[in-house]
């Protein structure tokens, strides 16, 4: 038995298995590998995304991932690639499609967040959310077990640099993008780039009231500035900076627009009803175009 267990290693690590060259669909499906050490997970298109990213210090998450069995399957994920516990779980923002699994990683990881995130979760806490989850099916109801609410025991200003064996993670607060609080993430010697939910994947996004357009342009200009070779999005697959020109495109086409209409003296009313953007009929998210008229109006009233 003992032999067997030995030489199951041996083979194992002649094969690269328990190593950072693990290939992606030894994690099971939904796994992307980024990079050597980089993994990216989410059960299917459109849902947020949770990666890992192993260091000779234990590995990193980042974000909790769509719902509660994503994060176990993260989880069995992980404990393939590595036997080191989990030091970090980096947040990209604070909904609860990125954040609620927290408790699933914490302890022993701290969590990290941006400045004003742990109140914005309590803020948004729905008491009854674990009981409306554990209803839904017997998978789910093994999910939530042992849920309790964690909030980020690290919360940072602006701008965190986390050394941790062979990496460096550089977390960048992004102003009014899209959550209370979010956080892109970058890798610099790797050029991977986690980006936050300030572009997604061809899908008019839920914008909050006080979300910026200004901001969120100038977020897509400070993260391209970073000339990252991959990028992992808050929502969809692994892509490039393509993603962040996209949606800048459809900004400034919107805020045009808007701008036009209402200095010809139309109201926001009048504006949601009359304004169209044809060349995006195929993104998803089309019901949420009347509040991207609405944010983009705030950006262009005197
Ligand atoms: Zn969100």
């Amino acid at each position: 038995m003992k032999f067997k267990i030995a030489f199951s290693f041996v083979v194992a690590a002649v094969f690269g298995w328990l190593s950072p060259s693990v290939q992606a669909q030894d994690l099971g499906p939904g796994f992307t590998k980024v990079k050597d050490g980089i993994y990216v997970y989410a059960s299917k298109d459109g849902n947020s995304t949770c990666s890992v990213v192993l260091t000779e210090e234990g590995p990193v998450i980042i974000d909790a991932c769509q719902r509660p069995p994503d994060t176990h399957r993260l989880m069995a994920g992980v404990k393939k690639l590595t036997d080191k516990p989990v030091r970090f779980l980096i947040d990209t923002e604070v909904h609860n499609d990125h954040t609620f699994g927290h408790w699933v990683f914490s302890p022993p990881a701290i969590v990290i967040n941006a400045e004003g995130a742990g109140a914005a979760m309590k803020k948004q806490f729905d008491p009854k959310r674990t009981e409306a989850l554990a209803a839904e099916s017997g998978e789910m109801a093994e999910a939530v077990k042992g849920y309790k609410m964690v909030v980020p025991q690290i919360e940072y200003r602006n701008r965190m640099t986390i050394n941790l064996g062979e990496r460096i993670f550089e977390l960048i607060y992004l102003k009014n993008v899209h959550s209370d609080a979010d956080t892109a993430i970058w890798l610099p010697k790797e050029r991977v780039l986690f980006s936050a939910s300030a572009a997604n994947v061809k899908s008019i996004i839920n914008l909050r009231p006080f979300v910026r357009i200004p901001d969120v342009l100038a977020s897509y200009k400070l993260m391209n500035s970073l000339n990252p070779e991959m990028v992992v999005p808050g929502h969809g697959a692994v892509t490039t900076t393509k993603i962040f020109d996209e949606y800048e495109a459809f900004y400034n086409l919107l805020v045009k627009r808007v701008g036009e209409m209402a200095a010809q003296g139309k109201s926001l009313d009048e504006i949601k009803k009359e304004l169209k953007m044809p060349e995006y009929a195929d993104w998803t998210g089309q019901n949420n175009l009347p509040q991207n008229i609405t944010v983009a109006y705030e950006s262009v009233k005197k």
